[in-house]
C-alpha cells in the first residue's frame, strides 16, 4: 500500500505544507506538523486551512 497524500494545503501560520492522508472534510480540524497549530478546513475547493479558534473548555463558572 502506498501512502499517497490525497490533498495538501499551506499552513496559514508557518506556510508549511499540511497533507491529508485521506480526503479532508469541511470543518475538519487537524494539526500543522511543523508549528503544531490547530487548523480547520474552511474550504474544500480550493483546499483552505485557517487557524482554529482556541476552544476554552470553561464549563466551571
Ligand atoms: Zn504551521
Amino acid at each position: 500500500m502506498s501512502d499517497t497524500i490525497t490533498a495538501q494545503a499551506a499552513c496559514p501560520e508557518c506556510d508549511a505544507s499540511v497533507g491529508f492522508g485521506r480526503e479532508p472534510l469541511s470543518g475538519q480540524v487537524c494539526r500543522c506538523p511543523d508549528c503544531g497549530v490547530e487548523l480547520e478546513v474552511t474550504c474544500l475547493s480550493p483546499l483552505t486551512l485557517e487557524v482554529a479558534p482556541e476552544i476554552e473548555e470553561d464549563w466551571g463558572e
